[in-house]
């Protein structure tokens, strides 16, 4: 059977980012970005081999956008496309694994908005235009909560009463799962262990920041919780902070929800603390020319990241190894080795130059000789969701 296609895509509020993946080939045929959509700037912006392109495509919508896209994913991908893949961000209880898409999937997507009322009626308006555009072609949807079903309940139920989870849903579901799934099997595969026995702390450290414990190929503890603010200092989220601080705020300060929610949302993180940026390469350069509020930032980010590792170790029966992986976890060995170093009580110690040596996408081990394993492991939903997505077809 020759290699098959798979388009992947991500859909936002204005966005749709997209990779079409070919199961034989690590690199992607086709990738890119539509953004600002529904504006008079909205924009489809590709990469195809070393090529890049762009084109304006004034107040197109997400079913203008993909129309837009069909003739290159079709130029890409030889005229033999064989399924989409959605990312959609939450599947509340129902949604343990990958689903191929009918009615009664769409409609348990809908009634799980309420949990995600930015992402989810998004990744919807993704499906349906999809669903239009290419009628005869398989579609699964991929969750970022799935992963983590296999929680326990003492770690997955917070300390408030029975009846805001039993009717309301309100629990920790966790996201990333995509992304922790698929580094905790490439950690396996470079330590020669078998996914079914091995035991993993994993950081996706991006834009959002999360760790996850897992413990035989399954998730059993994580950072983030019923929306994906909880945990970790973020780019732009605060993650953990006093429950009291909202009515403290609305006390003090007289803010609404709406402003309490767009600070800790928007406005905080490493951005907040930095008052320079939410972007770590930024704060790196900052902090070489020492900026005050970006070293604060490095330093709150590193130690809370350490913490919250120390929590998740609580969930493993032994300690296979520490993963690094999203943007920051993939290229900073300055925060690989900060965080680490909070971290003597594990053991862990970091190689300098092995440290040094893993950064724009090259993989390996990092600890020092004698010490815990700890590997930087590129990252790749897209790719997880085309397998997810060949898994279905
Ligand atoms: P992601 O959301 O996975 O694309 O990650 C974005 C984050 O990775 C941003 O904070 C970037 O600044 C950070 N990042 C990317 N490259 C580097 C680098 N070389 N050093 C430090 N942070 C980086």
């Amino acid at each position: 059977m020759p290699a098959r296609n798979i388009l992947v895509i991500n859909c936002g509020s204005s966005s749709i980012k997209f990779a079409l993946v070919n199961e034989a080939h690590s690199q992607f045929s086709l990738s890119g970005l539509a953004e600002r959509l529904g504006s008079p700037d909205a924009v489809l912006h590709w990469q195809r081999g070393g090529e890049k392109d762009s084109l304006m495509i004034p107040g197109a919508d997400h079913r203008a956008a993909l129309s837009q896209l069909l003739p290159l994913v079709q130029g890409a991908a030889g005229g033999k496309l064989h399924g989409i893949g959605h990312r959609v961000v939450h599947g509340g209880e129902r949604f343990t694994q990958a689903q191929r898409v009918d009615t009664s999937v769409l409609a348990a997507i809908r009634d799980t908005a309420p949990l995600a009322p930015l992402h989810n009626p998004a990744n919807l308006q993704g499906i349906e235009a999809a669903l239009k555009l290419f009628a005869d072609l398989p579609q699964v949807v991929v969750f970022d909560t799935a992963f983590h079903q296999t929680l326990p309940e003492h770690a997955y139920r917070y300390a408030l009463p029975e009846v805001l989870y039993r009717e309301h849903g309100v629990r920790r579901y966790g996201f990333h799962g995509t992304s922790h799934r698929f580094v905790s099997h490439r950690a396996a595969q470079m330590s020669e262990l078998s996914v079914g026995d091995s035991s993993w702390l994993s950081a996706h450290l991006g834009n959002g920041c999360s760790t996850c414990a897992i413990v035989d190929g399954q998730s059993r503890d994580t950072s983030m919780g019923l929306t994906p603010l909880e945990g970790l200092v973020m780019g732009t989220r605060s993650g953990d902070v006093d429950p009291n601080l909202h009515s403290h705020l609305a006390r003090t300060l007289g803010w609404d929800l709406a402003q309490i929610d767009r600070m800790l949302n928007q406005d905080a993180g490493l951005l907040g603390l930095s008052g320079l940026s939410n972007d770590m390469r930024s704060l790196e350069q900052a902090r070489e020319q020492g900026h005050a509020g970006a070293t604060l930032a490095i330093e709150v980010f590193c130690y809370r990241l350490a913490k919250s590792l120390a929590a998740m170790s609580c969930a493993l029966p032994r300690l296979d190894g520490l993963i690094f992986t999203g943007g920051i976890g993939e290229n900073s060995p300055l925060i690989r080795s900060k965080t680490v170093a909070h971290l003597r009580l594990l053991g862990l110690a970091l190689d300098k130059e092995a440290n040094a040596r893993c950064i724009r996408g090259v993989a390996g081990s990092i600890q020092a000789q004698g010490h815990p394993r700890v590997l930087v492991v590129p990252t790749n939903e897209e790719r997880q969701i085309a397998l997810d997505t060949l898994a279905l077809l």
